[in-house]
This record gives structure tokens, sequence and C-alpha cells, in this order.
């Protein structure tokens, strides 16, 4: 059974001044937005609201079809770590229904008092900024809703609406803009990749005696690999990156890195945008098609699975050129090695270590499923058993709409937020800790630089989360088959 996590004392206004910093003028303005607050900014949010509204479907149906029943409220790890209950996933909607139903229903116009209609107020606008970044877009309260009502996107919606009126946030705008510019989130130049992956390839000969490669534009690869930057040199992330290639490896598949593609994340989902979503999606596919692959694996990244197996089709498709007619994700392309005895495994490699996993939200519950057996639930879990004879699973964490966020997705992981960070990964924390176990497992960048971060303000040590594909490649026997 699912234990719940403890509701708080309920504490107004205590998240209020947990705010992220503003995006600069140029960022801004590269990304076609105005740069600072317009003149006319409320009648421009006004009009932008009606615009955004009209261009989601389902947001237009979320603006009517909440019951106040209650059933969300104790469902969002930033009310449960914060108390504020403008935290709690259905008045965190309110801040936008209610301005929505002033400026764009008649009662609204007419009795706003009789059906709590707002105004956008500088108030109200300061209170969006706040409280729709603090929405890391999780989805864990929709799938407790009877109705089904997003929250996320009531914070994707208004944050685009923001955007276009000048109010953008710094780490998501700037992100976006260095991936539009240089095809990564981090600005690294391709040179620069050719050098950490020549590098690597060099430690993995020393370690493992292999010729274990990591191969960049190679026009002669069937699979072209699109993983988070941060896999090519950070810690947790880039034993993940060493775990890929020594499958790939061992499977004798013949695959590549992009230069034009150096990143799977797509930072433009946090901040609604579909345009430059579609822009960052679309060097994905130009490089698929340029390097002649048949096949696009995401690495362990959620929201670049949830963008790339939900939308990359409808953003940069056609995607006919795939012999399996979609993508895929690289655990999926795992476990179907490993059901396919493919692999030569030693778990025992991995028996001085105790394993949990942590979801990816993105992954867990915001993704299809998708045609792998399992689903995206059960196939990474399905992996970790494989690779690891010392598997628990956390309590809270049983099922795909239990499962906590690590506390920083939807454009969340900025250092100016580390407040909220570490309030909202309590409930995962408390799940860790209680499962007494020596590793947390991940498999998205973001969870894993956010639960490295926040670790040691709980007592336990950055080194404690590892890459899932950190375990398959510590438990890859090299050289076995290949
Ligand atoms: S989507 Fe997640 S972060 Fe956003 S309100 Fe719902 S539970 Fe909270
Ligand atoms: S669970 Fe759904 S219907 Fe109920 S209050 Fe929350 S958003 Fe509204």
């Amino acid at each position: 059974m699912t234990a719940r996590f403890p509701v708080p004392k309920l504490a107004p206004g205590a998240a209020a001044k947990l705010v992220s910093r503003r995006a600069g003028p140029e960022t801004q303005r590269a990304l076609g937005f105005p740069g600072e607050l317009v003149a006319d900014w409320e009648t421009a949010a006004i009009s932008a609201m009606r615009e955004v509204v009209a261009e989601r479907g389902g947001l237009r149906l979320f603006l009517d079809a909440c019951m106040k029943c209650g059933a969300c409220t104790d469902k969002c790890h930033y009310f449960l770590g914060t108390g504020d209950p403008k935290n709690m996933p259905v008045a965190r909607q309110d801040l936008f229904r209610d301005v929505y139903r002033r400026y764009h229903t008649l009662s609204g116009r007419l009795v706003p008092w009789l059906v709590g209609a707002k105004k956008l107020t500088p108030d109200m606008l300061e209170d969006w900024y706040a409280y729709f970044h603090q929405c890391s877009q999780c989805r864990r309260c929709a799938v407790y809703c009877p109705v089904g009502i997003d929250t996320a996107e009531f914070a994707m919606a208004a944050r685009e609406v923001m955007d276009r009126i000048g109010i953008g946030q710094h780490y998501t705008n700037d992100v976006v803009e260095k991936a539009a510019r240089l095809g990564n989130n981090l600005g690294m130049p391709g040179p620069a990749l050719a050098d950490t992956l020549a590098g690597l390839e060099e430690d993995l000969l020393e370690e493992t005696g292999a010729a274990v490669r990591l191969p960049l534009d190679d026009r002669g690869a069937d699979l072209l690999l699109v993983t988070p930057s941060a896999d090519f040199f950070a810690e947790p992330h880039v034993d993940g990156l060493i775990g890929y290639a020594k499958v790939f490896h061992q499977a004798g598949l013949r695959w590549t890195l992009s230069t034009h593609a150096s990143e799977a994340a797509n930072f433009a989902l946090f901040m609604g945008s579909r345009e430059h979503m579609a822009a960052l999606a679309r060097r994905i596919v130009e490089a698929a098609r340029e390097l002649g692959v048949s096949r696009i694996v995401f690495g362990e990244c959620g929201h670049a699975w949830r963008v790339g197996h939900n939308h990359l089709e409808a953003l940069a498709g056609p995607l006919d050129f795939l012999s399996r007619g979609r993508v895929e994700h690289v655990v999926e392309v795992t476990d179907e090695l490993i059901r396919r005895a493919a692999l030569a495994l030693d778990p025992a490699a991995n028996d001085h270590r105790r394993v949990t996993y942590h979801d990816s939200c993105n992954i867990a519950r915001a993704s299809r499923l998708g045609d792998v057996p399992g689903g995206q639930f059960l196939v990474p879990r399905r992996v970790l058993r494989a690779v690891c004879n010392h598997y628990v699973e956390m309590a809270r964490n049983t099922t795909r709409e239990a499962t906590f966020c690590c506390g920083a997705g939807g454009g969340l992981l900025a250092d100016d937020l580390i407040e909220l960070r570490t309030r909202g990964a309590a409930p995962r924390m408390e799940a860790f800790r209680a499962a007494e176990v020596t590793h947390l497992a991940a498999m998205c960048a973001i969870c894993k630089s956010q639960l490295a971060r926040v670790f040691p303000e709980y007592g336990f040590d950055r080194d404690q989360v590892i890459s899932v594909h950190h375990l398959v490649g510590d438990a890859i026997v090299l050289g076995a088959r290949s």
C-alpha cells in the first residue's frame, strides 16, 4: 500500500518570496519576446491569454471542469514542502482561471464578485510569476483529479503569456537561447565535444582494455543517440553515457552522436512555447536525416523523452525514415537486448550497492507508454533488477500515480530556487531514507542534478545518486561477446 506524505500546517505566503530570476532583455529579445514588460501589459496579457487558451484545447476544458472537490490539494510536493496554500494545484490553477474568467466570460465581465473573477493587477502578476514557477509540471495532481485536470497546462500557458508581455524566467530563456544558437544547453562547441568524447574513449580503453567508441557525426551509423549535454562531462551523468556506449559496443550496434543535435533536452516545453519547441526538435530530425540513420535513441532524460516520444512527429516530422516508426529510449534498447540475452551481464558487479529507483515524472507519468511491454514505469525496474542483485522499491513509489517529483523539473533547476527545490524534494528524500539503501538510481538529467544537489541538505552524500546506465555499464562483462 502507498503511504501518504503528511499534510503540512497551512502557511499562507510561505513560498511567495521563493522567486526565480527574470530573464535579461537581450536573452528575451533573442527569442523574439519584448525584452521588458510592455507598456500596455494588462491589455497584451489579456489578449495573449485568449490566444493561448484557443491554441490549447485541453486547457479550454480545464478552465470549466473543476468541481472544487479538493482531491488534488495535498498532491503537490511544493505544497507538502512549503505549506503555502497557493501551491495547492487547484489554487495554482485559479490564479489563471479567475483572471481568464474576468476578461473572457460574460459572467466574469458583468458580475465578477459572484463568479470569483479577478483583475490582472500588478500583485496578481507577481503571484503568477512566483507560483507558476513553482510548478515542476510533474502532473502528479492530474492523475489524482477525478476529471483529469492538468495543472501543468496552466503553468505552461501562464509562462507563455508572461514571455509574450516581456517577463521571462532567466533559467529557461537562457537555456533555450543557447540550445537554439549552439545546439546544446551548455553552449559547448563541436570541437570541445569531440575532445571530450576522445578523452572518454581513452579512459575506457585504459580501464577495461576494450576499444569502446563514442563516435561523433559518423555517417556510417544506423543509430543516432541524442542525450542531455550534462552526460558529456558531469557526475553523476557521464557514467551513464559510458554505460550506453558499453551496451551499444557489446550489442554490435553502429551508433553515433551528433554535433548539430548535441542536446536531447528541450526546455521550450517548460516555457510553453510550441514555436521554440519545434525549432529545437528540428535539430534532432535534421541531424538524423543528414547522418542517414534509421533509429533515433534518447539518452537518460525525462522531458526530452516526453517531447521526443509524444511530440517529435508533430513538431518536426515526418519520421517515416525510422525503421521502428518512432523514436526509442535508451532504457528500452537495453531492456530489449537483455530480454534477447544479447548482453553478457554480471549483476554481482553491483553487489556493493543496495539500490532503489526514482522515476522521472516525464517518463513514468507524462509520456505515452508506447509499445514497450510493461510501459515506461516497469521497463527501468526490469533493467535494474537484471543488473543489480539488491534492488529495493521505495514506499510511496509503487505506482506511476504515486511517485514523487525530484523537486526541480519544469525549468526549476535554477540556483536561485534552491530553497524551493530543497523543500519540494522532501517527500522523495523521506522515501529514500525509509528505504535504507545505499544508492538512488535515476534516469533523467534534471532529476540526477537536483538529487545530487539536495542530498547533502538531507544528510546524504551526493555520490549516492547514480545513473541507471552506470549500473548497467558496471554489470556488463566486456569481452564476453565483443
Ligand atoms: S503538476 Fe506537479 S508541481 Fe505542478 S501543481 Fe501539479 S503536483 Fe504540483
Ligand atoms: S482534483 Fe480536479 S476537480 Fe478536484 S479540485 Fe483539484 S483540479 Fe478541481
